[in-house]
C-alpha cells in the first residue's frame, strides 16, 4: 500500500523537542508530540487540584479508551491488552507465567539478536527449571532464518521467543514467517516488539504471535514508564500471572480468589495514570499520522543515513539483515562510541551507545565491543542527516 507523504514541517512544529535537539535517539526514547505532553501534564495538574483518585474517576472513559487505541494499533481486541510499566515487565509477565509450567528437558527457541533482558530470563529458567535454549542461526544477510528455526523445533519445544526489531542493530526479523511456524506447530510465540510498535504497521493476526510486549517511550513517542502486553484471547486464561494482587484477582471468599478473565490479570493496581493517558494519546497520534507512511519515511531516512555514514573516512556501518529498521549502528576508527556520544551531545545531537552486553550473541562473534546507535524517526529530516554526518566527521 502506498502511503501519502507526511507534512514534516507540521509534524516537527507539533514536536517541541525538534526546535532544541537533533534527536537520533528514537530507539532510546523518541520526542513526544504535543498531544502526548498535554495529556500527561493536564492529568498531573488535575491530580494536584482535585486528588489522584478523583482525577482518575473523572478520566474514566479516556482511561478505558487507551485499551481500544492500543488494540487498534496492533489489530487486537481491548480485552487482550494489559498496561504494564515497561516492555521488560510486560515480557516478563508472559514469560514467567509460561516458565512456571516448564519441566526439565523443555526447550525454548530464540534468535541470535535477542535482547539481553530476555536472554537473562532464558538463562534464569535454564538454571531454575532445567530448560534448554536453542539459538536459531541467521540467514546470509544476518536476520533469523525461518527454515533454520523450524528445523530446531522438537516435541519438547515449549516456546518460541524472538525480538522483531533488535535494539542493537538495524535488522528487522521475519516475525510473520516465525508466526506461521509457531501456529502450524501449536507452540506459543512471544514477540518482543519494543522497537517495532510505532515504527511500522503491526498486525498480531497477520504475524500470528501469541503474546507481544512493547514500550511507550520508543518509536511510539509516549511517556517514559509506560508499556503494554498483548495476550491472544485463547491464551489469557491459560496463563497464570507470576504475581497477583487485588486488581489482577478478586478475593471472593476468605479462602478463595478469582483471577480476572481478561489480559488485565497481568497488570497491577497502582500505575502511572497520567502515563496511561499519554500512552493512549501516543497510540492515537501514530494512527492519525499513519503507520504505513511512518514506516516508509523511517526506512528511507535510515537508508540515507547509512549511505552518508558509509562515505565518511573511518566510519563502518554494522547493520545486518535484508530488511532494515530505523536503527543505524556504526563505529569510527580512533574514537570510542562513548566519546562520540558525549561529543555530539555537547552540540545538542542525541545518539546512544550499544554495548556488547546488550546483545552478546550478535555482537561478540563480530568482534564488536560497542557501537554508536543513531535511530531516526519520521520527524527527522534529510538536512539533519547531513548535519549529523558533518558533525561526526568534524571531530
Ligand atoms: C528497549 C527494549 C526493551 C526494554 O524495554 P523497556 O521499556 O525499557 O523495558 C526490550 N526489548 C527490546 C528489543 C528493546 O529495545
Amino acid at each position: 500500500m502506498s502511503a501519502a507523504p507526511l507534512d514534516i514541517a507540521a509534524l516537527r512544529a507539533d514536536t517541541p523537542g525538534c526546535a532544541r535537539v537533533l534527536h537520533f535517539n528514537n530507539a532510546g526514547a523518541a520526542l513526544p508530540p504535543r498531544p502526548v505532553l498535554a495529556a500527561v501534564q493536564a492529568h498531573l495538574a488535575r491530580e494536584a487540584e482535585v486528588g489522584g483518585y478523583e482525577a482518575a474517576a473523572a478520566a474514566g472513559p479516556r482511561l478505558e479508551a487507551m485499551y481500544a487505541s492500543l488494540a487498534r494499533l496492533i489489530n487486537a481486541a481491548p480485552d487482550e491488552i494489559a498496561f504494564i510499566e515497561n516492555a521488560t515487565r510486560a515480557w516478563d509477565m508472559a514469560f514467567y507465567a509460561l516458565a512456571a509450567t516448564f519441566r526439565p528437558g523443555d526447550r525454548i527457541v530464540t534468535a541470535v539478536a535477542e535482547y539481553a533482558s530476555n536472554f537473562i530470563a532464558f538463562l534464569h529458567a535454564a538454571e531454575e527449571r532445567g530448560v534448554s535454549i536453542d539459538i536459531c542461526p541467521n540467514d546470509a544477510a544476518g536476520a533469523l532464518d525461518p527454515a533454520a528455526l523450524e528445523a530446531l523445533i522438537v516435541p519438547t519445544t515449549r516456546l518460541i521467543a524472538i525480538t522483531h526489531v533488535p535494539s542493537t542493530g538495524g535488522l528487522v526479523n521475519p516475525a510473520g514467517a516465525v508466526g506461521r511456524i509457531a501456529r502450524a506447530r501449536g507452540i506459543p510465540y512471544l514477540l518482543d516488539d519494543c522497537q517495532s510498535v510505532g515504527q511500522m504497521p503491526i498486525d498480531v493476526q497477520a504475524i500470528g504471535c501469541t503474546m507481544l510486549s512493547a514500550t511507550g517511550r520508543k518509536f511510539l513517542r509516549g511517556p517514559r514508564g509506560t508499556g503494554f502486553l498483548y495476550v491472544r484471547r485463547d491464551w489469557v486464561r491459560r496463563l497464570t500471572p507470576p504475581m497477583l494482587d487485588l486488581h489482577a484477582a478478586e478475593w471472593v471468599a476468605p479462602e478463595r480468589f478469582e483471577i480476572r478473565p481478561d489480559a488485565r490479570r497481568f497488570e497491577n493496581w497502582e500505575s502511572f495514570i497520567a502515563g496511561r493517558l499519554g500512552l493512549g494519546a501516543a497510540a492515537e497520534y501514530a494512527l492519525a499520522v499513519g503507520l504505513d507512511a511512518i514506516a516508509a519515511r523511517v526506512r528511507a531516512l535510515a537508508e540515507t543515513l547509512r549511505g552518508e555514514l558509509a562515505r565518511l573516512p573511518g566510519v563502518a556501518v554494522h547493520d545486518l539483515g535484508a530488511e532494515r529498521s530505523g536503527i543505524v549502528t556504526f563505529t569510527r576508527a580512533g574514537e570510542q562510541p562513548e566519546a562520540i556520544m558525549a561529543r555530539l551531545r555537547a552540540q545538542a545531537i542525541n545518539v546512544s551507545v550499544s554495548p556488547a552486553s546488550y546483545s552478546r550473541l550478535d555482537m561478540e562473534p563480530r568482534g564488536l565491543e560497542a557501537m554508536v546507535r543513531a535511530s531516526v524517526h519520521y520527524y527527522n529530516t534529510e538536512a539533519e542527516v547531513a548535519r549529523f554526518c558533518a558533525a561526526l566527521a568534524a571531530g
